[in-house]
């Protein structure tokens, strides 16, 4: 599989599939991949199309929102022409019951009609006595996403997109800010446009802070009425609960919203919840037949917002990040981000939804890095006639690039982001690393630590942490790569490989790191292993490609110093490339004994972090990795067992 294709869309839930049918209509050619589609959201979702009685508020996402609701009906007449399916589009309202009686003031700003307790039994009969009032939304409406995603299949299909089902895109390549390829379960796959649409997976491929949101569903079948009609018509959308009437009877439930990550299945808890919030707002329900329940992810962003638009390289292009309302945003969604494929046209309205909003607005202005280099020392090239071989510099060389400082720093535990930008600008290092899981997640502590630094001075250090197998931690190695580029280094292919699989004393696994070693040399990959003390698995990893070896001298964070010296030493003598001392360093002494022992650089982070005061720590660490460095070139006497006086004791005077 090496065609080259116009536009390839990776996904086929509603946007990826919505954004092919259209192209395909404006007359371009369409691959679109997608790994499983029985897993995509927009099977599991309700189908409600509800900008208002999401009561969002006025700003971009509400015009966007209302955009696309107003777009519906000529989208759905469109995709009925070409299938001849019935989508279920039904613009029926919503009601909004609600328990607690609303103020004044959100009766006279809600874009919804109030109705007391009596008009709104008036709307719909039987509703729960607890319910005292509630609004309705008149133009909120509902479609049958279900039979949306199959029409657009089958629009996609006769309209000759090439739909490749059960196709996984592994990771994408570019080069010269441009996308170049794509690497997939079936070869690699060439474009000139790259569209990602592949929801809350988009994270897998991409550095993206998205994350999936699951919701757990259930339906119920309404008994049929004596005139034909079923009991409910309209969508009713209580607190927490919403319950969406199809045409045909059928009545879905829904919907939990649980920040779980990747754990499937429903629960009977999940369950459970929704039967009681429903039966509150319709008691009826309690005797008619269920006859489903299922779950998916939404994919969630930290602002909640979609992510829309060219995104890093020219011609990449993001349609993600939809959370709650894919399905109301899909035709939206497909026009704008069509206008900029074909006609090169962003709609301001696109402005709001930049995927580098997340790393573009640091959360405090970078500190600029007084890059406080103790090594600028001269290393003489000879003495007595002895050539040293040393360059005028003593520079630390990885993979071709050379580096001043041979302190290495982390960002994370830092009581707050300045006093960690001050550290490491004291620190003098010029390699600092970055836990790719953490910044894309936005982990607690690690919002805005992307933009904290000045990535034109400091060279970034992806890691894998977090990762417990070689699988991951390749995926993730990919991520870092493209974080890295994202922040403007486009040539960073350097990853620092972490696969510990134990929480306990958090020591990497040589099998798996071996493994996720090799395929990311393959890769193309600058690859820094953190590996146990063991020379013959170092010896291994030199072998396979490896940019360094970082044997860690203690457990992570320990502080216990350097635990096994002679394995280290013996690693040391047998390198053909640099060793660089890794976790368990505690004091300055220590990273100066790394150092005189020949390592040719030490990372540490805990030990800085985590001192009384991490910006004095950082400048004595940054102090005697210098001093330990100088003092090994200049070689250390031997160690003897007896006294030898200071003063020489021949030619005195007796
Ligand atoms: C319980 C629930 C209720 C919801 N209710 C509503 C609602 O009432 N109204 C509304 O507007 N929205 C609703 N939503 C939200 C809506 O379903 C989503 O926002 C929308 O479906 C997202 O569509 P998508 O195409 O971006 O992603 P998805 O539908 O998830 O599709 C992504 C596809 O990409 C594929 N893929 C992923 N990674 C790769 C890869 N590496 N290579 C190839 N393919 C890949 C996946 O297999 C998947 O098929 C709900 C969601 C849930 C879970």
């Amino acid at each position: 599989m090496n065609a080259t294709n116009d536009i390839i869309i990776i996904g086929g839930g509603i946007i990826g599939l919505a954004i092919a049918v259209d192209l395909k209509l404006r007359g371009a050619s369409v691959t679109l991949c997608n790994r499983n589609f029985p897993q995509t959201a927009s099977l599991a979702a309700a189908g409600m199309l509800a900008p208002n009685a999401e009561e969002l508020p006025p700003g971009p996402m509400l015009d966007l929102c209302l955009k696309s609701r107003w777009l519906y009906p000529e989208w759905v007449r469109k995709l009925q022409d070409l299938t001849g399916l019935d989508l279920g589009y039904n613009p029926c309202g919503i009601l909004a019951p609600v328990y607690q009686l609303p103020s004044e003031t959100s009766k006279n700003t809600s874009t919804g009609q109030w109705l007391d307790k009596t008009a709104i039994r008036l709307y719909q009969p039987e509703l729960g006595d607890d319910i005292v009032g509630g609004w309705w939304y008149p133009e909120d409406g509902q479609v049958d996403n279900r039979q949306v995603v199959q029409a657009l299949r089958q629009a996609a299909q006769s309209l000759g997109v090439n739909l490749r089902d059960g196709v996984n895109i592994q990771t994408i390549q570019q080069k010269q800010g441009k996308i170049t390829s794509l690497l997939t379960s079936e070869g690699e796959l060439e474009g000139q446009t790259y569209v990602i649409a592949s929801g809350s997976w988009a994270s897998q491929i991409l550095p993206l802070p998205l994350r999936p949101i699951k919701g757990q569903m259930l339906a119920v079948r309404m008994p049929q009425q004596p005139e034909g009609l079923f009991p409910l018509q309209r969508i009713l959308y209580g607190p927490q609960t919403y319950l969406v009437p199809r045409r045909n009877g059928r009545l879905i439930i829904g919907a939990t919203s649980e920040d779980v990550g990747w754990t499937p299945h429903n629960t009977p808890q999940g369950i459970q919840t929704l039967i009681e919030r429903a039966k509150r707002l319709y008691p009826a329900i309690a005797n008619w037949p269920i006859e489903e329940f299922w779950w998916g992810y939404r994919p969630g962003t930290p602002d909640e917002l979609p992510i829309l638009g060219q995104y890093g390289c020219d011609n990449l292009i993001l349609a993600t990040g939809h959370y709650r309302n894919g399905i109301l945003l899909a035709p939206v969604t497909a026009s704008l981000i069509n206008d900029l494929i074909i006609n090169q046209k962003a709609d301001p309205l696109l402005d709001g939804f930049k995927g580098d909003r997340f790393y573009t607005q640091p959360i405090s202005t970078p500190i600029p890095l007084k890059m406080t280099t103790f090594n600028n020392y001269a290393v003489p090239q000879a003495i007595n006639g002895n050539n040293l071989d040393l360059s005028p510099t003593d520079e630390l060389v990885i993979a071709g690039r050379k580096f001043h400082s041979r302190l290495m720093t982390g960002t994370g535990k830092y009581p707050s982001i300045p006093i960690m930008q001050e550290s490491v600008a004291i620190s003098g290092c010029q390699i600092v690393t970055v836990a790719v899981r953490r910044v894309q997640t936005l982990a607690p502590g690690h919002e805005g630590l992307a933009q904290a630094l000045d990535w034109g001075k400091i060279w970034m250090l992806p890691n894998t942490a977090g990762c417990q197998t070689a699988e991951e931690a390749i995926r993730v190695a990919r991520l870092g790569r493209e974080m890295a580029k994202l922040l403007g280094q486009e040539d960073n292919n350097f990853v620092k490989l972490e696969v510990i699989p134990d929480a306990k004393y958090l020591l990497p696994d040589p099998i798996g790191t071996l493994e996720a070693a090799e395929q990311l040399v393959k890769e193309g990959f600058a690859v820094l292993p953190y590996i146990n003390a063991d020379p013959l698995l170092a010896k291994r990893l030199e072998g396979v490609g490896c940019a360094t070896v970082m044997p860690l001298g203690s457990p992570i964070g320990s502080g216990q110093g350097i635990r096994n010296a002679a394995n280290i030493a013996i690693i040391i003598e047998e390198a053909k490339i640099p060793v660089v001392v890794d976790a368990g360093i505690g004091t300055p002494s220590e990273a100066s004994q790394a150092m005189e022992m020949g390592a040719d650089a030490v990372l540490i982070n805990s030990a800085i972090a985590l001192a009384k005061n991490p910006v004095l720590m950082a400048k004595a660490m940054g102090m005697a990795t210098e001093a330990g460095r100088i003092a090994y070139l200049g070689g250390r006497i031997p160690v003897k067992n007896y006294a030898i006086a200071s003063s020489p004791l021949t030619g005195t005077i007796v």
